[in-house]
């Protein structure tokens, strides 16, 4: 029983494998609902195009980077 750990017990902050922003805990390994979304989809279907539309009506000009 002298197993030498070197992983905290505890999960360190992962991020999110979509967009690589900080995961929450909520929607972990996730960062949001809408990355879960389309991790799903890629899952479903390879190629499977995800209609995001979480601001109708905006252009697409305020790239979050
Ligand atoms: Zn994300």
């Amino acid at each position: 029983m002298s197993e030498p750990k070197s992983a905290p017990p505890t999960a360190a902050p992962k991020s999110c494998p979509v967009c690589g922003k900080p995961a929450q805990p909520r929607f972990r390994p996730f960062c949001s609902a809408r990355c879960q979304t389309i991790d799903l989809a890629r899952w479903i279907g390879g190629n499977y195009r995800v209609p995001i539309a979480e601001d109708e009506g905006s252009s697409a000009d305020e790239e979050d980077e």
